[in-house]
């Protein structure tokens, strides 16, 4: 199947309040450009060169979310650029962020990511961090950064179970924080989960943001 075809089929399949994200990492501009003719806006980049490049060349109303793990050094050329930072995975991260949006005049909104899957090596708070993180207030020193929501991943398994039980927990913090009123969030309404293989299990278990590479794109290449 051709990517334009990917796209067309998958929004059809997707439910009309979940948002696709393509995720175009290591494929090419002409990729991008092929699903972005078939009416894709949203694309998922996860390294920081890579994006800037696509992001000079590719056409404007393109909504780029940054989904990779980020190092505090190159959070500045990001800012002001990307529509989303999904991956944001410590407090430092997030303190530099609202710093350099601040510092460039603009607000930006960011995803909190937790980690909940088995594997050692996924980035993310866990998932009491986050808790204590709202609960102590911490975001109320943010002056230029909305956080939107939350984004998650499950475990890198065939184990069915274990993949919904992971979603599960992720909806399941991303609920307790958006339905305690005493937080006065404002727009916390954002539920980032589900790839390729999984996305289906995901949108069941609540998530509106979904990302999807190599169902579109095909596999990718690693250089
Ligand atoms: C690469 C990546 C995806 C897309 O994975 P596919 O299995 O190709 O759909 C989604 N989310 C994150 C955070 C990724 O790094």
């Amino acid at each position: 199947m051709s990517i334009s075809r990917n796209i067309l089929h998958l929004k059809e399949i997707i439910p009309e309040n979940v948002t696709l994200v393509a995720v175009s990492k290591f494929h090419s501009p002409e990729s991008i450009l092929e699903a972005y003719e078939a009416g894709q806006r949203v694309f998922g980049e996860s390294r920081v060169q890579e994006f800037l490049e696509k992001y000079e060349e590719l056409p404007k109303d393109i909504k780029w979310h940054f989904i990779g793990h980020l190092q505090t050094n190159k959070v500045k050329p990001l800012i002001g650029k990307v529509s989303l930072i999904e991956s944001v995975d410590s407090e430092r991260l997030l303190e530099l962020i609202d710093r350099e949006s601040l510092k460039a005049g603009v607000v930006t909104d960011v995803l909190l990511q937790v980690h909940v899957a088995m594997e050692e090596t996924k980035f993310g708070f866990y998932p009491e961090e986050i808790i204590d993180f709202f609960n102590e207030r911490r975001f109320e020193n943010l002056k230029a950064t909305n956080i939107c929501g939350i984004m998650g991943m499950a475990s890198n398994t065939d184990d069915i179970s274990r993949i919904k039980e992971d979603f599960r927990k992720i909806h399941e913090i991303y609920s307790e924080i958006r339905n305690n009123k005493d937080l006065n969030l404002g727009k916390f309404d954002r539920l980032s989960m589900g790839m390729s293989g999984d996305w289906q299990f995901a949108v069941e278990e609540g998530a509106n943001i979904i990302r999807i590479g190599s169902a579109i794109f095909g596999e990718r290449i690693y250089p």
